[in-house]
């Protein structure tokens, strides 16, 4: 018996060592699973696929989890890889407690944080092809994957493995990974062949989605702000990207001036030490052309690494030279700036020029990226313990000159958007305070339910930053030279854009407060049966979403030309009166509930002027140089639950009998901001600076609406429609329309005149229908916009009626602004009325990435325009 055993025994040591090195071998490679090598020549693998190889690993190697962590907006599953060694994967959650103790440092001592650092692992988030084109990471993803459970590192990746989580998301937009993809497969060996599509590679963002961090507007970022600040608290984030082509090969952190004021010091030497070793590694191995501290700045904080940074956690940004998607190029030395063939202090070995292959962006990426991991691995302990004491300090007490708390006042004009502010920001990992009692703060008294954010929290930096008006320090290029431009915004502020009240307080008080788990949605009561009128205020964005489905459904429904005072409340001109029936009452509670919005009741309206409202068949014009605009416009109408079509190039051709009438579909036509070329004959103004960037198009997308279009929209007003232009588009009714309006900045140069993505004071008449809900001071979002001068019209089918303007003096509420001057008292919104019809000319961003809640009215109230008022137009 015994002597059968140990034979047995025999048989299957001889069989384990046999099969050992078989074992060991059995992951499949990319180039096995794929049929070619990770970035070869005109190959690329889609989402399905690398999905597809990462589910295929996770069965083959113990060292890889693939997780789903959540679904694109086009309903794809979202997937993220975990990978560490087998022995901790045992222990992830393990892991992910003790970095969410390390943040919430208020309990923990010194000490403890140190056994913490030393038990714990360092988790780092490598992010993939955000954006979508920017295709190299995607690839790159999976060879990175199979490096690690392969153990083919240059390092000991066991002993690496053992002290590092690596959580790798392969794409952050699969819908746009496929799409690009699937495009360029279409054209590859045409003469179309790694050109840019004619729609948004984001469903409603295109390239916004990495301006969308503190919103969290897009399923992708919730997605990954979950894995960020909830789920895992990664110390280390990396956001791989690409650029332009004919600059430095790769920039790595660190970044360029200005820094966000309110991030801590030590967070930038880790982004420093991280980008250093990231470009020494690649040095060592021969890379060139590697540059940091230029273009991107430290400023910003909507993208994915930035939000990071606000966050205690060392974001990261790696930007490699594009190719044509999966097309290599070539680059003359001659084509490259001066400045990247010379060395420099943060570009020490040019790259000579040549030929340009999207496996060497990969080949750079797999070296970074490893490298990240390594040194994640020798300062492990460091950034952990870091980590928390980042955090720690954030709790401390307050600096000289920084405020307190921010308070949200209960009273507010919109108070359903006040609680969605709240959302984004507890969704962001800010603590809230409720207070439960009235308190004085700062010298004023706040009633009790006020909320209270009080800036002693982790992540101090993020709030404050979020809520405070941000002053962009005056930098030129040299002494009295031109400006020097952030990034991107200058101001956010997101109180101002989504105008709801917040104010700073600089004096420590004390009351009772209650810390929110959630946002305290208030109870609705259903007005009564017996009440013959439903009054919903025009302040607040939902009564606008509950009165789009009302209409829909054929209610009656009438806009109040001025207060409506009821017994214990005062709704403001332009609020709608509903009349009560039976329908009514079965869906107008589920309405209220879903937008948390409270109605009032009346008996009699017969002295109230008002105007019946129709529901309006609206539609929204989609050009084919996917235009970031119109996705958000789009994304807005989607979000506030608002009907309407997409309309193209081809809706403004009629045929050779018969002209085409927009007036017979459509009441409201919106355009986006877009310029006028654009619309007119889908190509840019060759002066512009984005004429070099254009590429031809397949001849289904090419043009725009013409001239027989711009004659179409002249006809469509002329019979009563509505048009909407926002921002740049107003330039198409300057240029084709005798409006007696014009744009008052149009050739101001950049020294008269400096206003980069910030925020300015309008002053509204809230009397007028396109003002209607709004308070009489209002927050724009000025980018790229415009100042409109205004005249007294020469011809009787015209009038005009400037419903917002910029003041007199102090117009800057947040960001930069040089030359006020240049648009003080000139109007920001203007109603022009054309025969029986209305153009309406919103000259700034009134629903920029759909963060500016604050003035979303403006372009809802011309959805909503009440027609017989436009007859006592002043
Ligand atoms: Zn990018």
């Amino acid at each position: 018996m015994k002597r059968k055993n140990n034979l047995k025994r025999a048989l299957a040591f001889f069989i384990a060592l046999f099969l050992f090195p078989f074992l060991l071998g059995a992951q499949t490679s990319p180039e096995d699973f794929l049929g070619h090598k990770a970035g070869a020549d005109r190959k690329l693998a889609d989402y399905d696929q690398i999905k597809a190889y990462f589910e295929k690993l996770d069965q083959e190697s113990g060292k890889i989890k693939v997780l789903t962590i959540g679904k694109s907006t086009l309903n794809k599953p979202m997937i993220m890889a975990v990978i560490t060694s087998e022995e901790n994967m045992g222990k992830l959650d393990t892991y992910r407690e003790i970095t969410k103790k390390l943040r919430d440092a208020r309990s923990l001592t010194p000490k403890d944080a140190r056994k913490l650092a030393i038990e714990g692992k360092v988790i780092v988030l490598i992010t993939c092809n955000i954006h979508a084109t920017e295709i190299a990471a995607s690839q790159m993803a999976m060879e990175f994957a199979y490096k690690l459970v392969t153990s083919d590192t240059p390092f000991d990746t066991d002993q690496v493995l053992n002290e590092v989580i690596v959580l790798l998301a392969p794409t952050i937009n699969p819908d746009g990974q496929k799409m690009v993809t699937e495009w360029y497969r279409k054209y590859v060996g045409t003469k179309y062949e790694g050109g840019r599509m004619p729609w948004l590679y984001h469903h409603y963002a295109g390239h916004d989605n990495n301006r969308d961090w503190f919103m969290f507007n897009l399923a992708e970022t919730k997605a990954v702000t979950k894995v960020l600040y909830h789920d895992w608290i990664p110390q280390i984030h990396i956001d791989e990207h690409q650029m332009g082509s004919t600059r430095a090969r790769l920039f790595v952190p660190p970044f360029m001036d200005p820094p966000v004021p309110t991030v801590h010091p030590l967070l930038w030497r880790g982004v420093a030490l991280c980008g250093t070793n990231m470009a020494y590694d690649l040095q060592k191995n021969g890379f060139k052309g590697v540059v940091h501290g230029r273009s991107y700045t430290g400023w910003w904080i909507g993208a994915c690494d930035d939000t990071s940074w606000l966050h205690n956690t060392i974001g990261l940004l790696s930007e490699m030279a594009s190719v044509k998607v999966a097309t290599p190029i070539y680059i003359d030395p001659t084509e490259l700036p001066k400045s990247y063939y010379e060395k420099r202090m943060q570009f020490p070995d040019p790259w000579p020029g040549g030929w340009w292959r999207l496996r060497d962006l990969v080949d750079y990426e797999l070296t970074l990226s490893l490298s990240l991991v390594k040194t994640a691995y020798l300062y492990k302990e460091d950034f952990l313990y870091n980590f928390y004491k980042m955090c720690k300090d954030s709790i401390a007490e307050k600096g000289k000159g920084d405020p307190f708390a921010f308070v949200i006042p209960k009273k507010q004009g919109d108070y359903p958007t006040g609680l969605r502010l709240l959302d984004i920001l507890m969704f962001g990992g800010i603590e809230i305070h409720q207070a439960k009692e009235d308190f004085i703060a700062d010298g004023k008294v706040y009633p009790a339910s006020s909320f209270v954010v009080l800036m002693s929290q982790p992540y101090r930096a993020y709030a404050q930053a979020l809520l405070e008006k941000q002053k962009y320090p005056d930098i030129r290029q040299y002494p009295g030279g031109p400006p020097i431009p952030p990034y991107d915004n200058a101001g956010w502020t997101l109180p101002l854009q989504m105008g709801v009240s917040c104010d700073r307080i600089e004096n420590p008080f004390e009351t009772k407060l209650e810390k929110l788990e959630q946002v305290p949605y208030p109870t609705i009561t259903a007005p009564s049966e017996s009440s013959p009128y439903i009054i919903l205020d025009s302040r607040k964005n939902a009564s606008y979403s509950t009165v789009f489905s009302l209409l829909k459904e054929g209610a009656d429904v009438f806009r109040s030309k001025e207060c409506i005072e009821m017994k214990d409340f005062k709704a403001a001109p332009g609020s709608f009166i509903i009349k009560n029936t039976p329908q009514i009452q079965k869906i107008l509670p589920g309405l209220l509930e879903k937008w948390h919005l409270t109605a009032y009741e009346l008996d009699k309206i017969d002295d109230i002027p008002k105007a019946p409202l129709k529901n309006p068949s609206v539609a929204l014009y989609q050009s084919w140089r996917s235009n970031m605009d119109e996705g958000w416009t789009r994304y807005v109408f989607d979000d506030l639950a608002i009907p309407y079509t997409t309309i193209h190039n081809k809706d403004f051709k009629g045929t050779k009998k018969k002209k085409v009438n927009l007036k017979a579909k459509y009441d409201v036509i919106v355009f986006a901001s877009e310029s006028p070329e654009i619309i007119k004959s889908g190509k840019p103004s060759p002066t512009s600076r984005y004429a070099r960037y254009y590429t031809e198009m397949p001849p289904e997308y090419v043009g725009g609406i013409g001239k027989e279009g711009v004659e179409a929209l002249k006809a469509f007003v002329e019979q009563g429609g509505i048009l909407v232009t926002l921002n740049n588009a107003c330039e198409l009714i300057f240029k084709e329309f005798k409006v007696p309006a014009r744009n008052a900045l149009e050739k101001v140069e950049r020294s008269k005149f400096f206003c980069p993505t910030s925020l300015l004071k309008i002053k509204v008449d809230n009397k007028s229908p396109i003002g209607y809900g709004m308070p009489t001071e209002a927050t724009a979002m000025f980018s790229r916009s415009l100042a409109i001068s205004t005249w007294v019209p020469q011809s009787g089918d015209w009038d005009r009626k400037v419903v917002a303007s910029y003041p007199e003096e102090n117009i800057l509420l947040s960001g930069w602004l040089l030359g006020e001057d240049m648009i003080a008292r000139k109007a920001a919104v203007v109603d022009a009325k054309y025969k029986k019809g209305h153009i309406v000319l919103i000259g700034f961003r009134c629903q920029h990435r759909a963060q500016s809640h604050g003035t979303y009215k403006f372009l809802l109230n011309a959805l909503l325009y009440p027609f017989s008022f436009s007859d006592d137009f002043h």
